[in-house]
């Protein structure tokens, strides 16, 4: 250990990464060469221990998570890390994280206040709501909501609504773990509000309903024969009947994406409107901010929530409520569509990513026919307008997709494309535009490199 440490292609590496890092990788590096050795393999040389030692430590040493630029055209790319923040929203959180402030204290009494307040009081405005809560993502609305108004209790949801989100996250499941009981109501494709007075008139006498629960069908479409309530059906049945009704809209939208030439995203400020008790939707998908789940509606129910121990095992950091802040000050200001990333991809016109496109195509030089600018269509993604996607133009790559996938994803910084009918095809809006010239350097070397 002691020889290899001091080898002299190995002090770069030393000063880089520090000297436990380096030895972590050393030490395991000799005790794969000591299995292999057992087992009768060579016994690598100590210029070769060093080298793959280095270059482990160096790899384990790189700052995660990982840069990467995204080129598959999917905005909200959960793999990815969902929804960008603007600039703005991210030197709010950093001052935040680095610096003291008065998340928890009213500087004009001195005592101590709630570091929900000024957010709630925004979130309030923006959505018609009464009052707010915000917790660490909307799963963690959902079990509050479901902890908090339903233990104990049958929750109604509508057949055509038990969805996965995706990562496990199933409804039924939520429910359990909530302490709820699934009441399913109506059918897959058609389910009508008197659906739910049956199930509310066949429980009332001993009062299992509890609670009426509405789910967006975030990420799939039923097509065809279909029927759902309205919001506004069901909250006069939990009126008529004593049962709170939920709604959780998953992404929820602030804006009407039908501006933007798509399909309609449910709006936060329509299911305030139509009277929901408790709205539930995400920080980081259509809204455009950092990680959060918010709830917004009546106030004896959202109180009801920000009691209940869960909520305090489920509130966010003080960085959140920073970027949620300034998130949210650029709707109030009317900057929304300019200045949250989220909106300023969506709402790229076609010919701008195109002309990004042929700057690329131009910049990489490639041999002539293996590079095109062709029409494609984005998805915005993340748990939002499923089937809905934004015409735009694409670089097709004419080589070996999977190979030159590979090769875009091993440099620095990696590059994800998508891969569609043998092809890869790089979509521009998704590429912050500092990054162009990145990715164009990016691109020579793998093709260099998968020729
Ligand atoms: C995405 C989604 C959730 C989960 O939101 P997170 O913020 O990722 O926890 C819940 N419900 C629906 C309908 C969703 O689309």
């Amino acid at each position: 250990m002691d020889r290899l440490i001091r080898r002299p292609e190995l002090q770069g590496t030393l000063e880089r990464v520090g000297r436990p890092q380096l030895l972590w990788a050393l030490r395991e590096v000799l005790a794969d060469a000591r299995r292999g050795g057992a087992q009768g393999q060579p016994v690598p040389s100590a210029g070769d221990l060093a080298a793959v030692a280095g270059n482990r430590a160096e790899r384990a040493a790189e700052a995660r998570p990982v840069r990467v630029i995204n080129a598959t055209g999917v905005v909200l790319h959960t793999n990815l890390g969902r929804a960008l923040v603007s600039h703005r929203v991210a030197e709010q959180m950093a001052r935040a994280m680095a610096g003291y402030s008065d998340l928890e204290l009213d500087l004009a009494t001195g005592r101590r206040s709630s570091r929900q307040e000024t957010v709630g009081q925004l979130l309030c405005r923006l959505t018609g709501a009464e009052a707010a809560l915000v917790v660490n993502n909307t799963a963690g609305a959902t079990l509050l909501a479901l902890a908090g108004l339903a233990a104990g209790g049958r929750v109604l949801v509508s057949r055509g609504e038990l969805v996965e989100i995706g990562g496990g996250f199933r409804l039924p499941d939520v429910l359990a773990a909530g302490g709820a009981g699934l009441l399913e109501v109506g059918t897959t494709n058609r389910t009508y509000a008197a659906d739910y007075r049956r199930a509310l008139e066949a429980t009332a006498p001993d009062g299992g309903a509890a609670m009426i629960l509405r789910v967006h069908t975030s990420n799939f479409r039923i097509t065809g024969f279909t029927h759902r309530p309205s919001l506004e059906e069901l909250v006069a049945l939990g009126r008529e009947f004593g049962v709170p009704v939920v709604d959780d809209l998953g992404s929820g939208s602030l804006l009407g994406t039908e501006d933007f030439g798509l399909g309609p995203e449910p709006m936060v400020q329509a299911s305030v409107a139509a009277g929901a008790d408790a709205v539930t939707f995400s920080g980081d998908k259509l809204l455009g901010g950092p990680q959060a789940g918010v709830v917004v509606g009546k106030v004896e129910v959202v109180r009801r929530l920000a009691s209940h121990p869960l909520a305090r095992a489920l509130r966010p950091g003080k960085e959140v409520f920073a970027g949620l802040w300034v998130t949210l000050d650029h709707y109030a200001r009317g900057e929304a569509r300019a200045e949250i990333p989220v909106w300023r991809m969506i709402g790229a016109p076609s010919e701008a990513v195109a002309a990004r496109a042929r700057t690329l195509v131009e910049a990489v030089a490639a041999p002539g026919g293996l590079m095109a600018v062709e029409a494609a269509e984005s998805a915005v993604g993340g748990g939002s307008l499923p089937g809905e996607t934004l015409p735009t133009l694409v670089v097709a790559i004419d080589a070996d997709a999977e190979t030159l996938a590979r090769q875009l994803r091993s440099g620095r910084p990696p590059v994800v494309g998508r891969i569609e009918a043998g092809r890869l095809l790089l979509d521009l809006r998704t590429v912050l535009p500092e990054e162009d010239e990145e990715l164009a350097a990016a691109l020579r070397t793998a093709l260099a490199a998968s020729a």
